[in-house]
């Protein structure tokens, strides 16, 4: 094990009406199993490897049922960190005015600091578009960190694909495609400039702001849905190789300590035959996938790394400290 090696892992809870938005469909017919039965399977699975993940929630959804309520506390009192996914999840985030975009952020982060008991830290922006404006609220609410780029061209061209498909057959979805620009976010953390949360500040700032950008290798984004779509095989294999790349390449002379950011969703771990949800899903592929293979293609992926590397919240991670200490001199 390295202790230049670190990787976290995160998990968007992002309730199945979210889903029905990107897809166009009628909402009216979504249950709440990404609380009731997705955030326990992946509270299993961190336990069974003994990694301390952070659960990226939506206070909306938490206020819509007090059995959301005491779960979110109850991952807080088993050491799980508590992030912010926005107040009421909009997809187009950056494109609201700017009060309003604030709102989403500093009410998500008071919302959810009242109902889990704890100190949220951490944003992530809804469909991973942030704003350079977003940097102030973040700051001035208390966020220590953001991890929202997710500099990957194939999922970009594939969601411009599936979105342009969408209109021609009249569906419209609430997602957004975002700037291009986030395809040049740095692969490892940065102090985010002033002028660009998908770039590195060349100065000092008196107010770093950490990014974790979603980490992409060779292409290939590190997220549940591809490992979920290449089955445990392939995915323990996935995790051996970057394993061993990143073991290698800190053994070279000067090489800079290295981080994975791992996503994951709470949908992740539904099945769409075996939970018996909405036969409207079936657009979302996952879903179609069974449990137990998608349970041990992340298994097979996260023992791997984790044989190299340390799993750490965000909010604990060296980078964190160090620039949250600057920021209160
Ligand atoms: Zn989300």
């Amino acid at each position: 094990m390295h202790s230049e090696l670190t990787f976290s892992v995160g998990v968007d809870v992002d309730s199945l009406w979210h889903y029905y938005r990107i897809h166009g469909l009628d909402e009216s017919q979504a249950s709440d199993h990404a609380w009731s039965h997705g955030v326990p399977r992946f509270v299993e699975l961190f336990n069974a490897l003994e990694i301390p993940a952070t659960f990226y929630c939506v206070a909306e959804d938490i206020e819509r049922s007090t059995h959301c309520l005491k779960q979110l506390q109850a991952l807080s009192q088993q050491g799980f960190e508590i992030g912010n996914h926005s107040w009421k999840h909009p997809y187009a985030l950056t494109q609201l005015d700017l009060a309003q975009a604030s709102l989403e952020i500093t009410e998500g982060k008071k919302r959810l600091e009242a109902a889990s008991q704890s100190i949220v830290s951490g944003f992530r922006a809804p469909g991973y578009h942030t704003h350079a404006q977003f940097r102030e609220p973040l700051l001035q609410s208390g966020h220590l960190y953001e991890s929202s780029a997710f500099p990957c061209a194939p999922y970009y061209v594939a969601k411009a694909m599936v979105m342009g498909g969408m209109r021609l057959f009249g569906r419209k979805s609430q997602s957004i495609l975002g700037s291009p620009k986030l395809l040049s976010a740095p692969s490892q953390p940065y102090v985010a400039s002033e002028f660009s949360p998908y770039r590195a500040s060349p100065v000092e700032l008196a107010n770093p702001l950490m990014h974790y950008p979603v980490s992409v290798w060779c292409g290939l984004p590190l997220i549940g849905t591809l490992f979920a779509l290449l089955g445990p095989q392939l995915s323990t294999r996935l995790g051996q190789v970057v394993a061993w790349r990143l073991r290698s390449g800190i053994q070279k002379a000067n090489q800079k300590p290295k981080h994975l950011t791992i996503e994951f969703h709470a949908a992740d771990l539904l099945s769409l035959f075996e939970d018996q949800l909405d036969s409207q899903l079936k657009v979302q592929p996952d879903l179609k996938r069974g449990l137990t293979h998608k349970r041990q293609a992340f298994e097979g992926f996260l023992q791997a790394l984790k044989q190299v590397a340390t799993p750490v919240r965000l909010d604990q991670h060296p980078l964190t400290l160090k620039y949250s200490v600057n920021s209160q001199v």
